[in-house]
């Protein structure tokens, strides 16, 4: 498999309770490189346009509260196989159903507030890259 992208958000739950480094001790250790990383305030158009492919879903609109109630911080990752690598390491999106040592298992509050973003496939993490980043605040 070769070297791949992905990307990732630490979401507000995760960034309100001074979880970063630890979400991010979770990330090295499996074998992955933060390659880009800033701490923004997302505005809720850019919420909005992230999550578009849920906007008919019921729980929309309280997701876009969620992702725009603190700052996130936004990343690349990249390793083997990073995309599938990276979605394993998060764990289950119900926290409840998470694997033993996966972030969500570890930190997440609920299935809304999840500490963690992760792109699902190479066509959208090319895409949610590009949204946040500029190529020159990529150094792999
Ligand atoms: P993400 O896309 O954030 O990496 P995911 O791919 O595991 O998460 P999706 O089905 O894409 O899960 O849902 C996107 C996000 O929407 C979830 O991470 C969670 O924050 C929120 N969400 C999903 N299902 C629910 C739900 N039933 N109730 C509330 N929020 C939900
Ligand atoms: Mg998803």
């Amino acid at each position: 498999m070769a070297l791949q992208r992905t990307f990732s958000i630490i979401k507000p739950d995760a960034t309100e309770r001074n979880l970063t480094g630890a979400v991010n001790a979770k990330i090295e250790e499996a074998g992955l490189r933060i390659i880009a990383q800033k701490r923004i305030q997302m505005t809720r158009g850019q919420a909005e346009t992230f999550y578009a492919v849920h906007k008919e879903r019921p729980f929309f609109g309280e997701l876009v509260d969620f992702m725009i109630s603190a700052p996130v911080v936004v990343q690349v990752l990249e390793g083997e196989d990073a995309i599938v690598k990276y979605r394993d390491v998060m764990g289950a999106t119900n926290p409840e159903q998470a694997a033993e040592g996966t972030i969500r298992k570890a930190f997440a509050k609920s299935i809304g507030e999840n500490s963690v973003h992760g792109s699902d496939a190479a066509e959208t993490a090319a895409l949610e890259i590009a949204q946040f980043f500029s190529g020159n605040e990529i150094v792999g």
